[in-house]
């Protein structure tokens, strides 16, 4: 008898090992265990013959061991097995990588079912590598002839987790219920305990669709109703009133060095109407990279603190906060606006065309007084610093959409309880079709005109490194020419989490041959902020041709010189980051180039080629949708802190806007879900997980 509360040390019959694989996975109780649903399901009722195996889509094979063996390599630690499997139609080349226990498990003539995906090797022909495999004869875990594949972390093998789930099952009686149960009649939903049972047990592919479906109703059903407890909450605050001066704002456009274009007018134009009155703005900007958000955050910062009010802006880190707080005090500063910014390292006021650096104590004591425009990081905002005049609240480059959720839920207070406006910017294209379920009704201005002048970047997939030569030769050239260069490599060891590995290793590789003759630098996750900062510095005043870096050059970092960006194992990224990492470059109106190297693998380059096609983030948000259901769009890598687990806009779009039309119904009969205690609690705990954090 086990519920979901339960930790998962309850949990009968677990090996040791399963006991430490468990505290690896960092999953405390048995709700946490039985929320991590399978990726995918092998169908052993649907075997294909090796005969007919297609190229590229998974596959459950059963077949007979023909041969396996050892390959000698030269990398001292690096095991190979391979073998050929065979069965009345045919044989296929099979291989494991670094799992030397496959001798001992797997022996000539056994029969044993494989799922995987096989891939065409110009030299090995059709092979499996690393598939998933059980034995034929035994009593499979997988219940029925339905399998849950499910993501593996870490070290953790398939059949350690299927059986570690297996015995929780057996037990687990006791799902809680939040959802009330009329809404779940009216969406046509299973209970959580059946669910649970269909996403991890089922006896067809539908029913685990529907089980796995029941976990992405209640996350957007949850977020909506939070959402609209959020906007409750901040109306019932009410904002401060932020007069419109046309004077004020004609003064300011004509200052500006550039002129606006007239997606930037807009957005400007309803960010000042909205805050003219006392209902909390909650808008979101919506600009592709460098479409010139900061010039519309900037206008409405001068605009609240010409009218007598604080504003604070909040960028992901310390480098942009950096920038942004150089920009704001250099739009602002003509007009005579104090800009100070704040961050756990540095403390500077801008004011009066002087720069001075601040204590902690100091600054904290400038933005008690008020009337200042302060920049910083989301710390800002937790932390309860904020100027007790703020009026207007800047949210920058929440580039996960995930992300951008959040910040939708998070309500500012101030000493007065009153609530600031909020203005929230995002890179993040939200493809039309998801926009209302995960927006709410969060108002939008997108940005879509990018300012004059701007030449797209023209991108070339390559292969391999043959495609990497190229692309070395003409970093060279732009070298040469006095430009500069990105090079983004990915996170390859799952233990090099910061990067730095991988940087280092690729600053090795590229100073010993090919850019031999430039000037390195490097900016990863393990670098201190101070020495980042420095590195960012040192690139922008032009001090190195190279910049190689992780993705940490994602997020907004300015520097027009830039014209080139080279990204390694491009196919490891979703469309999404890709689009966001090019737009780093393109800045100037030099000719801009992004090289995408892929490793040799058909599949993945065909979808590389629509960064070729196009320079629109929303079409490729579409297509990334399309492509990898919601991975990338969602940010399902980092699980933990993702609103959206278990979410895949592509499949569950009925029950998506199920999910959002029984939140509606609710609240109109039931505003601040007073009768739904449960339910209000754990709603508004996705908002306070926030604060906590
Ligand atoms: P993002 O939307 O990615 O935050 P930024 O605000 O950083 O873009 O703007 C990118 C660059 O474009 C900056 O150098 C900015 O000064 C410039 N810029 C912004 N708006 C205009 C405009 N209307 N005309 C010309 N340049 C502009
Ligand atoms: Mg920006």
């Amino acid at each position: 008898m086990l519920s979901w509360n339960d930790p998962t040390s309850y949990i009968h019959g677990l090996t040791a090992q399963q006991r430490r694989v468990l505290k690896k996975l960092d999953v405390e109780t048995v709700g946490d265990l039985l929320s991590i649903l399978p990726r995918r399901y092998d169908d052993y009722s649907q075997l294909v013959s090796i005969a007919d195996i297609p190229i590229g889509e998974s596959v459950t094979i059963k077949a007979r061991v023909k041969s396996l063996g050892k390959i000698p390599t030269f990398r001292k630690k690096f095991v190979m097995i391979r073998g050929v499997l065979e069965d009345d139609t045919g044989s296929i080349a099979i291989t494991w990588f670094n799992q030397p226990w496959m001798l001992e498990q797997v022996k000539i003539g056994d029969e044993i079912y494989v799922s995987g995906t096989v891939r065409q090797h110009p030299k090995y022909g059709r092979s499996f590598t690393s598939p998933i495999w059980e034995p034929a004869n035994a009593e499979t875990v997988a219940a029925g002839n339905i399998a849950p594949v499910y993501p593996l972390i870490g070290q953790v093998t398939q059949k350690t987790l299927r059986k570690i789930m297996k015995a929780a099952l057996d037990e687990f009686d006791d799902a809680p219920e939040v959802i009330p149960e009329a809404v779940l009649r009216s969406a046509k939903q299973p209970k959580l305990l059946d669910a649970i049972r269909y996403a991890h047990k089922p006896e067809t592919q539908d029913q685990a669709k529907i089980g796995r479906q029941r976990f992405a109703f209640d996350e957007v059903f949850l977020y909506q109703l939070a959402l609209r407890l959020a906007r409750a909450k901040a109306d019932e605050g009410g904002a401060p009133q932020v007069p419109f001066d046309e004077k004020f704002a004609k003064s300011f456009s004509a200052k500006l060095p550039f002129e606006l274009t007239a997606d930037q007018k807009r957005a400007v134009w309803a960010a000042l109407q909205d805050m003219e009155a006392s209902r909390p703005m909650r808008r979101l900007v919506q600009g592709d990279v460098g479409s010139g958000k900061t010039a519309v955050a900037a206008f409405c910062a001068a605009m609240v603190y010409r009218q007598g009010f604080s504003v604070a802006m909040m960028a992901p880190t310390e480098i942009l906060a950096k920038q942004h707080a150089l920009t704001l005090s250099r739009f602002l500063g003509q007009h005579h606006i104090p800009v100070i910014l704040v961050t756990s390292s540095t403390r500077i006021l801008y004011e009066n065309g002087d720069e001075k650096t601040l204590k902690l104590s100091e600054a904290k004591e400038r933005m008690a007084q008020g009337r200042v425009v302060a920049v910083g990081t989301h710390a800002l905002l937790q932390s309860g610093q904020c100027p007790p005049d703020l009026a207007l609240a800047i949210v920058d480059e929440q580039h996960r959409f995930g992300v951008a959720q959040r910040e939708a839920l998070t309500v500012v207070e101030r000493p007065d309880a009153m609530v600031p406006h909020l203005l929230s910017m995002t890179a993040t294209p939200i493809p039309r079709s998801l926009q209302l379920t995960f927006l709410g009704d969060l108002d939008v201005s997108v940005i879509k005109t990018k300012p004059a002048g701007r030449k797209p970047i023209s991108t070339h997939v390559l292969v391999g490194d043959v495609g990497r030569k190229m692309a070395y030769q003409s970093i060279v050239d732009a070298a040469i020419r006095g430009e500069q260069a990105f090079i983004v490599c990915p996170l390859i060891d799952p233990s090099d989490k910061l990067g730095s590995k991988s940087v280092e290793s690729e600053v090795v590789r590229l100073k010993a041959g090919p850019l031999k003759s430039l000037k390195i630098l490097t900016l990863h996750g393990k670098m201190t902020n101070a020495d980042k900062d420095t590195a960012m510095n040192a690139f922008k005043n032009g001090e190195a041709d190279v910049l190689v870096a992780t993705t940490v050059v994602e997020v907004g970092v300015d520097i027009p010189n830039a014209t080139i960006m080279l990204i390694e194992s491009a196919e490891r990224f979703g469309l999404a980051q890709l689009h966001q990492l090019r737009g780093r470059i393109g800045r100037s109106d030099k000719d801009c180039t992004c090289y995408l190297v892929a490793t040799d693998d058909s599949v993945s380059i065909d979808r590389l080629r629509v960064m070729e096609r196009t320079n629109d983030g929303f079409i490729i948000a579409e297509e990334d949708l399309k492509m990898r259901g919601s991975g990338n769009v969602i940010g399902t890598q980092q699980s933990g802190k993702s609103l959206f687990r278990h979410v895949r806009p592509w499949e569950d779009f009925g029950v998506m806007q199920k999910a959002r039309d029984e939140a509606v119904k609710l609240m109109e009969l039931d505003p601040m879900l007073d009768n739904y205690a449960e339910l209000k609690k754990t709603a508004e705990s996705l908002t306070e997980s926030e604060h906590g954090e």
